[in-house]
């Protein structure tokens, strides 16, 4: 009997921020397994920041997306039938065919997880790429340190809110932004970060600046950068001596239509010694295991929560996708497939 699948087709590059029009909504025939083969049902797929630049036709560390096919992401699903004896019929996989219902996948870089350690779809969160860059991004690229003042940026985010949590589990002070009070409560009482500010509520960088630094009475050592602009402006003038900047992400550039001036103040990092690394989470896979030793035990005795916010159905994914970049998202931002 023949399957069909609805997936989620690019119909054209965004120019600024995405709209519906960028994305076409498909159903195609599911083609017959070949030998060493699998059928993967999706439960769930990610929508994540760095996809709209692979929307974008510029050569990068990942291949942009095509006109006309299917886009591709993180997933979770269930094998339903296999032509490969290593895997098994109910094993659940996370691999990167997601903005689709059903993926054949030859299974060679798919992850076997396991759904009684944590829910299926935390392995795209927590304990995902996400979780992942946040450890390898805090402790490998900052370099946290004892005594480390931390301050991260969009911290209730999918990557943000495990940075903070972390740093916290260190025994850590830490400060963080976010885009609404809610979010802020939530860093507050539930992550129990030392101190959460919404950047929305500043009219100027120099008034942000003035928040960051309340926020943060013995200046930054690490300064975990994912939204860019005016944050990073600030983060530099209230750095320490010796501060590392680790570069996971600029957000707020994402959608820009024209260069942008770069952080005026670029000079504090000469005065300050300071080390801006960017990094890349696929350049640190070999810390995974380290990962996964650590943030499912940090799970266990309370120190790392998280939110999610699910879009239902794979034709909602384009919603979902736009979504982060308003915020729409409290913590990890979901598809969930039925
Ligand atoms: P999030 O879950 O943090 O979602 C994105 C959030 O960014 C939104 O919820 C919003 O939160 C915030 N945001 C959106 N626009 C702006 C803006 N203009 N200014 C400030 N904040 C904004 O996403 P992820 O955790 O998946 O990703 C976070 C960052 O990490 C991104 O920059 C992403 O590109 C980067 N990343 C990098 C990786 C790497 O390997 N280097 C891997 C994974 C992610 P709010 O309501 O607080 O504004």
């Amino acid at each position: 009997m023949s399957t069909t699948s609805k997936e989620i087709h690019l119909a054209s590059r965004p120019n600024g921020m995405p709209t519906k029009e960028n994305f076409k909504l498909a159903e195609v025939e599911v083609p017959a397994l070949a030998d060493g083969q699998v059928l993967i049902r999706n439960h769930w797929m990610s929508v994540d920041p760095y996809m709209r630049g692979r929307m974008m036709d510029v050569q990068s560390y990942v291949p942009p997306f095509q006109i006309g096919e299917v886009l591709s992401g993180g997933a979770i699903g269930e094998v339903v039938e296999s032509k490969n004896p290593d895997v098994k019929v109910g094993t659940w996989l996370q691999h990167m065919n997601g903005w689709r219902e059903f993926a054949v996948s030859d299974g060679l870089f798919d992850q076997v997880i396991d759904p009684n350690i944590a829910p299926p779809q935390a392995f795209l969160g927590v304990l995902g790429m996400p979780g992942l860059t946040a450890y390898a991004g805090l402790l490998r690229v900052g370099e946290l340190k004892d005594g480390d003042e931390v301050f991260v940026t969009a911290a209730s985010g999918a990557v943000g809110s495990v940075v903070a949590q972390i740093a916290k589990a260190k025994g850590h002070h830490v400060a963080g932004s976010a885009g609404s009070d809610d979010k802020c409560k939530w860093l507050e009482d539930v992550a129990g970060i030392d101190k959460a500010i919404n950047y929305k509520n500043y009219g100027s960088q120099g008034e942000l600046e003035a928040a960051m630094a309340e926020a943060c009475p013995r200046g930054i050592d690490v300064y975990f950068e994912n939204v860019g602009g005016d944050h990073l402006v600030s983060a530099l003038n209230l750095m320490n001596t010796f501060g590392r900047m680790p570069l996971c992400g600029m957000i707020s550039r994402y959608n820009d239509t024209s260069p942008q001036p770069g952080p005026w103040n670029l000079i504090m990092a000469v005065g300050k010694s300071l080390k801006l690394q960017g990094f890349i989470v696929t350049n640190h896979l070999d810390i995974a295991e380290d990962f996964m030793r650590d943030v499912p035990a940090w799970i266990k005795d309370g120190k790392i929560k998280w939110e999610e916010t699910v879009f239902e159905g794979v034709e909602n994914a384009p919603d979902a996708f736009m979504g982060l970049f308003s915020g729409a998202n409290f913590g990890k931002m979901l598809v969930k497939l039925s």
